[in-house]
């Protein structure tokens, strides 16, 4: 059983999540359900960020300690992720003290391995506290960072601990170049190809005298850098520097917005190069959500909220909107029409429909037994393909694709249903050719069960249990869709899965 171990990015304690954190941890979600699908063992990790100014600052401006406010913000988070049925295995915050251990352990070994790679300068430069980090000019325009427009930068002039970044440059060039450490997707590799090929500089990993942070190794004056305090998130979750910590290092995959990239795919690899440790084998940046065209943010977070996004349609069709509409791979445009539209047409019109129909008839007509009939038909031929070609975007991370692939099945089983009509089959008493009809139908359900569950958790399990099946679909084995058993009970006709709302 292959290991696979997963991330997504920490988000700042500082507001509530919006649709832009919710994208990115139901695609990383969808991603371990499917590699869980596939037989793999798979830890998939979400968590926090504490250690951040805007952290500091957002406690302050609430009038509590921080420790008191990122605690309040953890539990607004994991409620959010348990509402939209994430399965994170682990859930990493970085005040806890396994994490402060690793941190220090990571600066320990740079400073035991390559004592070069560490030295103290004087640094001065304009600090951005939306990034948490010092700009160059290429990030500034018309003196705010590109990605915080609206915030002042901060200039700043302190002692600090550096990190010779410059060292790795060509290191990690030709790792991603060779496909060692993948970035995908391509236009996110070839604009840190483009980075490494214009050269690094050296990065200040220390602030002084922050009072909310991890002390420097060996200098009480200094705290840890938020940023390299936050990237080592993803080793202190596989408990290093414990021995067992190899049994999930190094992680399979990083998933990550597009506007990290420079940490994850430059920074990262260079600390982990300099601290003699294995690199992640891939990283995934995804693009953003927009609202009336401009990025998802904590102020555009008021215009839509996420709790009225869920509220909507349910989590399920809200995940499947996401990554259906929205997309896992270029930015996308959230709207409430579209997303009405495709609750319409892609679940209640679509594969509700389909699953109330079946069930309806197999209940009708055969007391809710599936007939034993394995004669294939065209339905059968549909379904093989479109778990292929589902397999293939999956694999490929391509999960919109993986979603149209199923939705071929849903589209085909319709149109089954209105060309071989099994009421007038059961009207003229054609017995044989209604079970072949009905158990088609069956198996064509079950595969939709299988495919959609990393998309839709709970809905794939309601529509698993009225066909008869016994268990967790999220635990059948991949084998099931490609050749489905008949159910051990009766299929039951359930719930509408999707209720078309009055509103609509
Ligand atoms: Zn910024």
């Amino acid at each position: 059983m292959p290991k696979f171990y997963l991330t997504t990015a920490i988000d700042y304690s500082n507001g509530d999540p919006h649709l832009g954190h919710a994208l990115e941890k139901v695609g990383a979600d969808c991603i371990a359900r499917y590699r869980r699908l596939r037989g793999d063992r798979v830890h998939f990790v979400m968590g926090m960020d504490e250690h951040s100014q805007s952290v500091l600052q957002a406690a302050s401006k609430a009038g509590v300690p921080p420790q008191e406010w990122v605690d309040r913000m953890a539990s607004r988070f994991t409620d959010f992720w348990s509402r939209l049925e994430c399965s994170n295995d682990d859930w990493i915050r970085t005040t806890e003290p396994r994490h402060a251990r690793s941190v220090t352990e990571l600066l320990t070994r740079i400073q035991r391995l390559h004592p070069d790679d560490l030295y103290v300068s004087e640094y001065e430069g304009l600090y951005c506290t939306g990034c948490e980090e010092f700009k160059q000019e290429s990030q500034i325009v018309n003196g705010h960072c590109i990605e915080h427009p609206t915030l002042d930068l901060i200039p700043t002039r302190e002692r600090n601990h550096f990190f010779r970044l410059s060292g790795y440059g060509e290191s990690i060039l030709d790792l991603i170049v060779t496909g060692k450490l993948r970035v995908e997707p391509a236009i996110r590799r070839n604009e840190v190809v483009r980075l490494l090929e214009g050269g690094l500089q050296d990065i200040s990993v220390s602030r002084l005298r922050q009072p909310w942070g991890i002390p420097f190794p060996g200098d009480t004056e200094q705290t840890v850098y938020v940023w390299f305090d936050a990237l080592i998130n993803y080793l202190s979750a596989t408990g290093f520097p414990d021995a067992e910590y190899e049994r999930l290092w190094p992680a399979d995959l990083h998933v990550i917005g597009k506007g990290i990239t420079r940490f994850h795919c430059v920074i990262w690899p260079a600390m982990l190069l300099a601290a003699d440790l294995e690199l992640p084998r891939q990283v995934w940046a995804h693009g953003y959500v927009q609202w009336e065209g401009t990025k998802m943010s904590k102020t555009a977070g008021t215009a839509v909220t996420l709790d009225e996004a869920i509220e909507r349609h349910g989590p399920d069709a809200l995940r499947y909107f996401l990554l259906r509409e929205v997309g896992f791979e270029a930015d996308g445009n959230f709207t409430w029409e579209r997303f009405d539209e495709r609750y319409i047409a892609d679940l209640a019109d679509g594969f509700g429909n389909l699953a109330s129909r079946a069930l309806a008839m197999l209940a009708k007509y055969r007391n809710g037994v599936v007939p034993a009939h394995s004669g294939a038909t065209a339905l059968d031929e549909v379904g093989q393909k479109a778990l292929q070609e589902y397999s293939r975007a999956m694999d490929a991370l391509d999960l919109r694709g993986g979603a149209e692939a199923a939705w071929t099945l849903v589209s085909a089983g319709n149109l089954f249903v209105q060309q071989t009509a099994p009421w007038a089959l059961a009207k003229s008493g054609e017995d044989a050719e209604l079970d072949k009809v009905l158990s088609a139908l069956a198996r064509a359900l079950c595969r939709l069960a299988v495919m959609t569950s990393p998309f839709m958790p709970a809905k794939a399990q309601a529509l698993w249990q009225n066909l008869g099946m016994e268990g967790d679909v999220a635990a059948a084995a991949w084998e099931v869709a490609e050749s489905p058993p008949l159910p051990v009970r009766p299929t039951s006709r359930a719930a509408i899965l999707f209720p078309k709302p009055a509103s609509v």
